[in-house]
């Protein structure tokens, strides 16, 4: 096992990617408290851990406050698709920006190191390509993705301050475009929605002309670069670190990914580009590959193929 084991909470921790983190956490040899209200996750992402006696499963919500004692906090709690996010956006700023204040108070009482799950989307629709961390953004804040853009902007600049004026150890990962197995199907996002059309044998919706782009990072190697941030206490450790895959591809791109394994002859169905949505997105990485040698090691191909057996299975039995 790479480190001494602690016991972690992780907030969000029955969705998509906190699950991943949770298993990883467990094969490490840690303690983990998974904190979910199951707005967007689920507890069949966590059933297999049910019986380790290091794993336990708490159902709150990270807008109340909660005492509970830690040496690490992973705050993942939020939804992070746009469908998701949009559904009650009030809730989903709640979440952002209430909860990080409930798990920095928790992580400074107990004295915990606390990593938040930013994301890309504080760089709205750039200006600067690829995206560094040095870059501000460029956020709509009254658009209809304010509500998630704007709740994590709060959310870091909580993070700094909790930092500066308490001395909270603290960690941003600004999480850029992830997919992998346990993605929820109706998540609406582009690889779900390609992956579940493609296997029903329907049209893959692409919105606008598909020019745009984003980068696709295998959840693996997110939850690697996660946990390398949080055991990383080196130069620059309380900064915002990207975590992503710099390797870049138009949506046309990726429709045309999906076909060719699933079933070359999909037609594609263009429809009304939503609004504020990013003309492109690619993360530097290089804070990330110098400070926590990290570097994504799964191509698009390669993960692509495990997801859809992931879907397959999960939608076709
Ligand atoms: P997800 O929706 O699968 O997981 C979010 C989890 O948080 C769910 O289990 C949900 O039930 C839980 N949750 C939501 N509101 C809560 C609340 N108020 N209290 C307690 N639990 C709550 O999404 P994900 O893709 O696993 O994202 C996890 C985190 O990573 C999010 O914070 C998201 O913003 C961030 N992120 C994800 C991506 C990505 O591509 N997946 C990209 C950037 C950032
Ligand atoms: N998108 C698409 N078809 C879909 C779903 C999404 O073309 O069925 C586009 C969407 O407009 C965006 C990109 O794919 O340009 C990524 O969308 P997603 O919701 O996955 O992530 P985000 O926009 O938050 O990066």
């Amino acid at each position: 096992m790479p480190h001494a084991p602690r016991r972690v909470l992780v907030t969000g921790g029955a969705g998509f990617l906190g699950s991943h983190l949770c298993d990883r956490l467990i094969a490490d040899g840690h303690e983990v408290l998974c904190l979910d209200n199951f707005f967007t996750g689920f507890k069949e992402n966590v059933v297999h851990l049910l019986g380790n006696p290091r794993f336990e499963l708490i159902r709150h919500d990270v807008v109340e406050p909660i005492l509970l004692e830690v040496e690490w906090v992973f705050n993942l709690a939020c939804p992070a698709s746009p469908i998701h996010y949009q559904h009650n956006p009030i809730k989903t700023i709640k979440t952002s920006v209430a909860g990080a204040i409930n798990m920095l108070g928790l992580a400074k009482r107990v004295g915990a190191r606390i990593l938040q799950a930013s994301t890309s989307e504080v760089y709205g629709d750039p200006e600067m390509h690829p995206q560094h961390e040095s870059y501000w953004g460029r956020v709509n804040p009254i658009g209809i993705r304010a509500c998630y853009d704007e709740g994590k902007r709060c959310a870091e600049a909580l993070f700094m301050d909790y930092h500066r004026s308490n001395r909270v150890d603290t960690r941003i990962a600004r999480i850029f475009n992830t997919y992998g197995p346990r993605m929820a199907f109706d998540d609406g996002r582009v690889v779900s929605n390609f992956i579940r059309q493609a296997l029903l044998g329907e049209p893959l919706t692409i919105y606008g002309d598909g020019s745009q782009t984003r980068s696709f990072c295998y959840v693996d190697d997110l939850i690697d670069g996660l946990v390398k941030l949080m055991n990383y206490d080196g130069e620059d450790c309380h900064e915002p670190h990207n975590l992503g895959n710099p390797v870049e591809f138009t949506m046309l791109q990726l429709a045309d990914v999906v076909r060719d394994r699933i079933q070359p002859g999909l037609a594609i169905e263009h429809r009304p580009l939503p609004q504020d949505d990013p003309k492109q997105r690619r993360p530097d990485i290089a804070r990330a590959a110098v400070h926590l040698n990290w570097r994504p090691q799964v191509g698009l191909e390669e993960g692509i193929a495990t997801t859809i057996a992931d879907f397959r299975q999960r939608m076709l039995g």
